[in-house]
């Protein structure tokens, strides 16, 4: 049995003045999922998140939501939603347990339920020691662990994050990898923006592609890949015993690049793999080889100059 449908989002609209920020522009998020949104800086991301929540006005187009009961609604439930703003801004002079709880119960939980979910999330995140202090005397990667528990303090059905790894160093993005996964566990489908595709790769089912307001590109990974055609190919890389001949390389079928005993070549046009490795194989005695899929960084760049050209 297929996923059912949370969030169905059809033709949505917004401009600024003459500034079309989001144009004819539908998504799903689908129950279990975890959808990423891409884009280059200004592509409309935070604008359609903002359109989702109901914080900033549509021109046009509609939203459907199905809540747990099944009941469809044509925005979104606050009680079911957690929202974690692109701009950061927590009550700074609460302690962090108080405003954890202030927000569990503004959503509706009990205050037992909202203690729970405080303590649970505040363990993970190794803040439980934390929990009496104000928030304003923890480091600004800390607050934003703190404002990230309170966007799903109350176990929302449907997160949409705003770039939760933004703010993070390596080590903590890699934990809030781990936290979402956790989440959609929980049972919270998860829409979030974001700009570490590495990071993106790894974490989400779907992928919405945006460009200049416009949703350019959409599927799961290989999909892309697959759509996105020759522009994206494959890449062998082999290493030689003894550093292969450079003038020879330079009759290469396709692009090559040499690095002390490896080459990089890339498969392209109507060539193979197989033609690729045949031709390598010519240059000397081969110790090591590996393929590459394009990675969604190269699909990435590659989409963006064709929808910007
Ligand atoms: P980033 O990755 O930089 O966060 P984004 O994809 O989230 O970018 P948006 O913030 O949605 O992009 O902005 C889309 C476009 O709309 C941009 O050109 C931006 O300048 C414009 N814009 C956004 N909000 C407003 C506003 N309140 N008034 C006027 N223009 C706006």
């Amino acid at each position: 049995m297929g996923l059912s449908t949370l969030l169905t989002a059809t033709s949505l609209n917004k401009s600024f003045g003459d500034l079309k920020a989001v144009r004819d522009l539908s998504l799903s998020v689908k129950s279990g999922e975890i959808v990423a949104l891409l884009g280059p800086n200004g592509a409309g991301k935070t604008t359609t998140l903002r359109m989702l929540i109901g914080l900033a006005a549509r021109d046009s187009g509609t939203i459907e939501y199905v809540d747990r009961t099944g009941k469809s609604h044509d925005s979104l439930p606050p009680a079911e939603i957690g929202y974690l703003p692109e701009e950061r801004g927590l009550y700074i002079d609460r302690r962090v347990i108080d405003g954890l709880v202030y927000f569990a119960r503004l959503r509706g939980r009990s205050k037992s339920e909202a203690l729970e979910s405080a303590q649970h999330w505040l363990e993970r995140f190794d803040l439980w020691d934390r929990r009496a202090d104000e928030v304003k005397t923890l480091s600004k990667g800390n607050q934003q662990k703190v404002q990230f528990i309170s966007a799903v303090i109350h176990r929302p059905q449907l997160a949409i994050i705003d770039e939760p790894f933004s703010g993070f160093d390596p080590i903590n993005q890699e934990r809030m990898l781990g936290f979402l996964e956790e989440l959609r566990k929980a049972g919270t489908s998860i829409l979030f923006s974001a700009h570490q595709m590495d990071l993106v790769q790894r974490l989400a089912d779907r992928i919405l592609l945006m460009s200049r307001g416009e949703l350019v590109a959409e599927g799961t990974l290989s999909e892309i890949r697959r759509r996105a055609g020759s522009g994206n190919a494959q890449t062998v890389e082999v290493e030689y015993q003894l550093p292969p001949d450079a003038q020879q390389l330079e009759q290469a079928p396709s692009n090559c690049r040499l690095e002390g005993n490896t080459v990089e070549m890339t498969v392209a046009g109507d060539q193979t793999i197989n033609d690729a490795v045949h031709w390598l194989s010519s240059l000397g005695t081969i110790t090591t080889m590996t393929t590459r899929e394009p990675s969604l960084h190269d699909i990435y760049l590659d989409q963006l100059k064709e929808s910007t050209t």
